[in-house]
């Protein structure tokens, strides 16, 4: 199989060495055979600044890397991802929730006890059962509302077990029900990390998916959605985290060991790579 991979950062601060691992990791599972696209995951709008998106290039290419053209930019696709949301409501797979985060703790608080999942406490289904016409007035009158999927229904159409095959751990039965009631648009941007992850693999024929293993939750909807939405099923290799001496994952705030920061200090590529040690 000649393997198309990406790398999909999201520009919400400095990439860091982990980062560059991630990135290197995943040119190499192209290798010299295959393509490797890179994909700026910028749904939020809040949190992601074009200085960001800039620096992410700049960063790559000085670590060597090189990728296809045009580069994705989610925020520029909103229209494509509010057509595969019509296509789950049409399904009758989607609800809109009005609930705040408040809403959603009083009522936890009130059934005393809710399950968890991989995104925190799962959503005890409050706006599940409204009235159509309530559902109606309430868009109406402009309340603002998230998309959530449900869950119980979604399983209903899938006919048979779904699992996939992981390069690192091997076959993985997906057991999507994990995320309860998930949240597929959000209340401040028209779509969701899951939702444009799912779409923007299969349109960019991404058939292998790389990704540190804190993502590897997520693939259990993503399979789900894959088959709600009649994707392909990439293969995937969640690869393991780069951690500092104390033992934790490097992150966004870690500015110490931003690349550019060790760029200034004077290190070269060729040392970056040696210390991301790829994953
Ligand atoms: N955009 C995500 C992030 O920066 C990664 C998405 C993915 O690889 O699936 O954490």
């Amino acid at each position: 199989m000649t393997a198309i991979t990406r790398f999909a950062p999201s520009p919400t601060g400095f990439l860091h060495i982990g980062h560059a691992a991630s990135a290197l990791f995943s040119a190499k599972q192209a290798g010299p055979n295959g393509r490797f696209l890179l994909r700026i995951e910028d749904i939020d709008q809040t949190r992601c600044r074009p200085e960001y998106v800039d620096a992410i290039f700049e960063d790559l290419a000085w670590l060597g890397l090189r990728w296809e053209e045009p580069v994705r930019i989610q925020s520029q696709h909103f229209r494509d991802y509010e057509k595969v949301l019509d296509r789950l409501t049409d399904a009758g797979l989607l609800y809109p929730c009005f609930c705040t985060r408040k809403d959603i703790q009083e009522e936890i608080a009130r059934i005393g006890n809710a399950p968890h999942g991989p995104d925190g406490v799962l959503y005890p289904g409050t706006c599940r059962n409204l009235s159509a016409s309530e559902r109606a007035d309430r868009v109406a009158t402009g309340e603002s509302y998230a998309l959530r999927l449900d869950m119980v229904r979604a399983l209903r159409q899938v006919a048979s077990p779904l699992s996939w095959y992981d390069r690192k751990v091997g076959k993985q039965d997906a057991t999507p029900e994990i995320f309860g009631d998930v949240v597929l648009a959000r209340k401040d941007t028209p779509t969701s990390y899951h939702l444009s992850v799912t779409h923007d693999d299969h349109l960019q024929g991404i058939n292998l998916v790389t990704r540190g293993e804190d993502l590897f939750f997520a693939s259990h909807l993503h399979r789900l959605l894959q088959e709600l939405l009649g994707y392909d099923v990439p293969e995937y290799h969640h690869h393991g985290l780069l951690t500092g001496p104390d033992g934790k994952r490097f992150a966004k705030r870690d500015k110490s060991k931003t690349l550019r920061s060790m760029r200034d200090e004077g290190m070269s590529a060729q040392e970056v790579i040696a210390l991301s040690g790829y994953v």
